[in-house]
């Protein structure tokens, strides 16, 4: 591994909840060379006629000649084969409460250990990572850690799970796959806070060993996902539903942006369609934009639209409709949706207060649902 645990820490690995920001980001200045790229192979592509290499890993669908770098900037065709170019070289770590990914009806006893590489699949002009996401691996600086030093690094600091955060951990599938794996092994849940932009098979192969999943629906129309994601809606909608049907624990995060994506009926035709099929239980945040990256021009959400679209969503029949990004809200906490009181009390990412008892209301027994 390419650090020592006295270098690990002088870096400035720390429990951080208040904002949205890496606590550590790679490799310390003047520690020597950036770490070579690696050769690992690939998953989910073919070799086409012409040699090209088609990537069937997410619906961007690139297909790439020999030295040709992936849009989302980690992968490449070398040596006839496609290579994962950012395994084992994570830009990011911390160490986060789950809350923050945004994860509210997953408790753990304490942190989880966050990771991520270089590049994204999607190009969100608000990103507030753009200086990870949108940059190749050569241009981030990178740790050197396998699977199993992650994991061990991870029980070094007692962490309670490992979380694939802050850039799209799609685009680094294999790397995830192999820590995924090796953090079973070792009983330490796993948690993917993702755009959902990926193809059903490797999603399939996902859905069998990631404990729970966060999935930015950016927002409810295929013209905002063309014009300020640089995706597109359908896919994603697609990936809810598998990780529903597979059974595993799902929340749902929509960052609202000052006149792109914050129309009412848009987020009433949203609430509407994860009713329909997602059901009342599933969890919804909404959070607030802060002018950031390509859309530095727009003002932060007004607190009253953010309302709005959590009245718009309960009465929808959501139950746990969430504010985010504005701590001290009403819309922080738990709320029972049998009684009506507060079960889990908040204060933005940080648990103040948790009344439940065996996951139910204390008040009128009413089963909150999550892994508690
Ligand atoms: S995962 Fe990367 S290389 Fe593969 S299709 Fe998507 S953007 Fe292209």
């Amino acid at each position: 591994m390419g650090m020592d645990r006295r270098t690990f820490l002088k870096a400035g690995v720390c429990a951080c909840g208040a904002t949205f920001l890496p606590a550590w980001v790679g490799r310390v200045p003047g520690a020597g060379a950036a770490p070579a790229l690696s050769d690992r192979e690939a998953s989910y592509y073919e070799v086409l006629a012409d040699g090209r290499i088609h990537c069937l890993l997410c619906p961007n669908g690139c297909v790439r000649a020999e030295g040709e770098r992936s849009r989302c900037l980690v992968r490449e065709p070398r040596g006839g084969k496609y290579r994962a170019l950012a395994y084992g070289l994570p830009c990011v770590l911390a160490m986060d409460p789950v809350e923050k990914c945004p994860l509210f009806h997953f408790r753990l006893p304490g942190n989880a250990f966050s990771i991520a590489t270089a590049g994204c699949n999607l190009g969100c002009q608000y990103c507030q990572n753009w200086q990870f996401s949108q940059k190749r691996p050569e241009e981030t600086r990178n740790f050197t850690m396998t699977p199993a030093e992650v994991i061990k690094k991870a029980k070094e600091y007692k962490a309670s799970a490992i979380s694939f955060f802050y850039t799209e951990p799609t685009i680094y599938f294999e790397y995830m796959v192999d820590i995924a794996r090796a953090a079973r092994q070792a009983g330490l849940p796993t948690v993917m806070v993702t755009g959902g932009y990926i193809n059903p098979a490797p999603l399939a192969e996902l859905t069998a060993l990631v404990d729970a999943f966060v999935v930015g629906l950016k927002g409810f129309s295929e013209d905002y996902y063309r014009q300020t994601v640089d995706g597109s809606l359908a896919p994603v909608l697609a990936t809810l539903k598998a990780i529903r049907k597979a059974g595993r624990h799902l929340e749902v995060v929509t960052l609202l942006v000052p006149t792109l994506n914050d129309r009412l009926p848009e987020i009433e035709a949203e609430a509407a369609w994860l009713m329909q099929n997602l059901g009342p239980d599933v969890p919804l945040h909404f959070t607030r934009f802060n002018p950031q990256f390509k859309l530095k021009g727009l003002p932060p959400t007004p607190i009253q639209v953010l309302e709005q679209a959590r009245a718009i969503s309960r009465k929808a029949g959501l139950k746990f409709v969430y504010t985010g990004n504005v701590p001290a809200h009403e819309g922080n906490h738990t709320w029972c949706p049998g009684c009506g009181k507060v079960v889990i009390e908040r204060l933005g990412f940080q648990v103040l207060r948790n009344d439940l008892a065996n996951g139910t209301c204390p008040h009128c027994k009413t089963a909150i649902p999550g892994r508690w």
